[in-house]
């Protein structure tokens, strides 16, 4: 543990969120929260948000990637400046940024939440038609009966605590778009809760709905500096609970091999022929089977080659690693290294045989200050949440703002089978969501800022 995450930490064990120093008085009882009247909103924006077709493409190196994403932008920028949100901005790659100003007398620190606005490339974001299935009570959702569609709680687990739910799909031949506008719909529906209770006291709270997330190339055009928040948070997380904290350690290899091929093979024997693709192949093969995707899970990470290329003499294999941490990734690194070096040693006739690695992203734990974390804990164990810390295996906006200077976990927001038709989203579970978010927000208010460079 580093110096400044020590000092949070103690930070974290000095403030108040636990204690009974607000008891009646907490946000819920000053602003008189009514959970039904937020389940309607969250519904009703919802299932607005998913009419527009926001999928990304990775075809393009534009940003965004697709118009819709503009189109939705202006909407949210529109609905931000209705619900009083200050500095509504919208930039030339579609990111909308606002500000809800403090109405605290004390110094606390600028939070932010984010979600994105882009559905994923599986399937069409294109006429979503949402379906309510108000108070579920067990048993088969249909879908689509033509398309033999159906949700349960075999295909999906959570279902079967979902007694008494509200629960949204699509209707069997798009996505639903609930990754990621269940976390829109919490993020504005606590923009226009702040608005309407000017009571709550509260920091200032920054806003931003990103695009291009599924492609991962957004974030990269989010201007932490100019943004001006201490610490963030992405809504667009999925089941009950569910804070992540922890993402892979990424690294992409490309290996190099160079043979000859400028031979006759009817007279190679004896001849200085050489054959990079076998060479390639037995690096490939070199590579440790219980170490692959598939034989792998939770905490174990993964080499993994998904490109072989041949251009006459030269064939280059290209491939990622993915763990948790420095150690395992190195040790991985290793094993590629290995491979690598016997392949060299037993085809001698090879030449300009390289080996490079490049970092793609880093584990975010790593520079998340511990507070965030504990912060929304708090949130979630006063909202009578229980925090599940969750490692993702993959990156999220959040790694890499986090390493871009913005910490950021990621919180739940009621998303599940995403990125699949049979995707849904459960209106209850977002509910939950935006009253961790009024929570952190109220917590927040009661701390100071960092110092600031
Ligand atoms: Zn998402």
């Amino acid at each position: 543990m580093n110096k400044i995450a020590k000092t949070a930490v103690l930070a974290a064990l000095a403030l108040c969120p636990v204690s009974g120093a607000a008891q009646g008085m907490d946000w819920k009882s000053v602003t008189r929260y009514d959970k039904a009247s937020a389940k309607k909103q969250l519904t009703d924006r919802f299932v607005k948000y998913v009419t527009f077709d926001t999928q990304s493409s990775d075809q393009t190196s534009a940003v965004p990637s697709t118009p819709g994403q503009k189109k939705f932008a202006k909407e949210l920028a529109k609905e931000l400046k209705k619900n009083g949100s200050k500095n509504v901005k919208t930039d030339q790659y579609g990111i909308v940024t606002a500000e809800i100003p403090s109405n605290s007398d004390k110094n606390p620190p600028v939070i932010a939440f984010l979600a994105h606005m882009d559905t994923a490339l599986e399937a069409s974001g294109k006429n979503v038609k949402p379906q309510v299935h108000k108070n579920y009570q067990g048993g088969e959702i249909i879908i689509n009966a033509e398309k033999n569609r159906v949700i349960n709680p075999g295909n999906s687990s959570q279902l079967a605590r979902a007694k008494g739910h509200d629960i949204i799909t699509a209707s069997g031949d798009t996505l639903l778009g609930a990754d990621d506008k269940t976390g829109v719909a919490v993020i504005m529906t606590l923009v226009q809760y702040l608005y309407d209770h000017p009571e709550m006291k509260h920091g200032t709270v920054k806003i931003a709905f990103t695009p291009d997330e599924e492609t991962g190339m957004g974030v990269e055009k989010f201007d932490v500096a100019s943004f001006g928040a201490d610490y963030a948070y992405t809504i667009d997380g999925m089941d009950l609970g569910q804070l992540t904290d922890e993402t892979f350690n990424a690294k992409a290899f490309t290996a190099v091999f160079n043979g000859n091929r400028a031979v006759h093979p009817g007279i190679a024997m004896n001849s200085p022929f050489a054959d990079n693709v076998l060479m390639a192949s037995d690096f490939h093969t070199l590579l440790p089977r219980h170490r692959r995707p598939e034989t792998t899970s939770d905490r174990r990470g993964f080499i993994l080659v998904d490109s072989v290329q041949t251009q006459g003499d030269r064939t280059e294999v290209k491939g990622i690693i993915r763990a948790f941490s420095d150690e395992e990734t190195q040790e991985l690194v290793n094993e590629v290294t290995r491979a690598f070096n016997t392949v060299k040693s037993i085809h001698n006739k090879g030449k300009n045989f390289s080996l490079t690695f490049t970092d793609q992203y880093k584990n975010m734990k790593s520079v998340l200050p511990e507070q965030v974390v504990t912060l929304a804990e708090a949130a979630m164990r006063q909202e009578d949440v229980t925090p599940v810390r969750t490692a993702a295996r993959g990156g999220t906006d959040g790694s890499q703002l986090s390493f871009m200077g913005l910490p950021t976990p990621d919180l739940f927001a009621g998303q599940y089978n995403i990125h699949s038709p049979l995707e849904y989203a459960d209106a209850d579970v977002m509910e939950a969501s935006l009253r961790t978010a009024l929570r952190l927000v109220s917590l927040w208010g009661t701390q100071t800022a960092p110092e600031r460079q």
